[in-house]
């Protein structure tokens, strides 16, 4: 484990303890979430090693990686996957009608296979190896490891996204340098992260599936994520919720929290959550659509 004196995002020294959060999803272990009072980004701190985070994702639970569940859940699963693969083309192509896109983060490549489909030129990055083969072998997409984005040509992508990523990379400052490199001068980068300041959030607290600790190791709020992306000379064009996650995070917290009635609480709970948003932008998750300050 290595604890933080300072803030992982902008090296501030007023840090102080947030409150304890478990990884309810594997280990069990319990981490504790800190805050940056300068930034006000919340961190997980101590977190593992890098070079041991590897294994918080070692289950075949974890759903993102695996493409072989069966049954009623599964089957509701693969088609909330396809809304969601939809909605994601949706946004994408408002900005950029088609090009060069790079999916950091891309699983089993459902995404990128879509946009291969709309003629996109398509590469994604994955750290799982089981993954990327699957990626290759079912949807002959190019997937390659994280390391390569280092040798990724400078301004060669039109949108690069990271749905879900980027609250898991262990060095954020670096990976948002590295994107902006390959991002072309005209390109969108997509973010979309877990929000610790929505409704859901606030009510199950250290349940909340969105802090997935360790995994998780940074809890951007829309505020906190603004500071960074100024930092970094982004500007974010655009905000968007991701209504779905409402409902998917509150079950699983929910099951974290064994309750009796999951699905009927979750509904309920996913709905007042995107109610509640409707007035404070604060949803579940959002996606940020960034541009390069010209
Ligand atoms: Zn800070």
């Amino acid at each position: 484990m290595k604890k933080a004196t300072i803030c992982p995002i902008c090296q501030s020294k007023n840090i102080h303890k947030s409150f304890d959060a478990k990884d309810h999803f594997l280990s069990q272990e319990e981490f504790a979430i800190g805050q940056c009072e300068d930034c006000g980004t919340l961190f997980t701190n101590p977190r593992p090693e890098d070079k041991n985070l590897g294994k918080y994702y070692d289950s075949p639970d974890y759903l993102s990686h695996d493409t072989s569940h069966s049954g009623a859940i599964g089957k509701l699963y693969q088609t909330l996957r396809q809304i969601n693969i939809k909605r994601k083309y949706k946004i994408v192509s408002q900005y950029v009608p088609a090009g060069k896109i790079l999916d950091i983060g891309c699983g089993t490549g459902e995404l990128l296979h879509f946009f291969y489909k709309k003629h996109w030129d398509c590469l994604g990055i994955e750290p799982n190896a089981s993954a990327r083969k699957f990626a290759k072998s079912h949807y002959k997409i190019e997937v390659e490891e994280e390391k390569s984005l280092k040798t990724l040509p400078a301004t060669s992508f039109d949108i690069i996204s990271m749905w879900h990523v980027l609250e898991h990379v262990p060095d954020v400052n670096q990976r948002i340098v590295e994107i902006k490199r390959i991002l072309k001068e005209e390109g969108y980068l997509i973010i979309a992260l877990p929000n610790p300041i929505s409704w859901d959030a606030n009510y199950y607290h250290a349940y909340w599936a969105g802090f997935d600790v360790p995994r998780h190791l940074y809890h951007f709020s829309p505020e906190a994520f603004a500071k960074l992306a100024k930092a970094h000379g982004l500007q974010i064009v655009k905000t968007l919720p991701l209504k779905f996650d409402a409902f998917y995070v509150s079950l699983l917290s929910e099951r974290y929290k064994r309750s009796s009635f999951p699905l009927l609480n979750a509904s309920y709970n996913g709905l007042r959550s995107n109610w509640k948003a409707k007035k404070t932008g604060n949803y579940s998750s959002l996606i940020y659509v960034l541009h390069k300050n010209q």
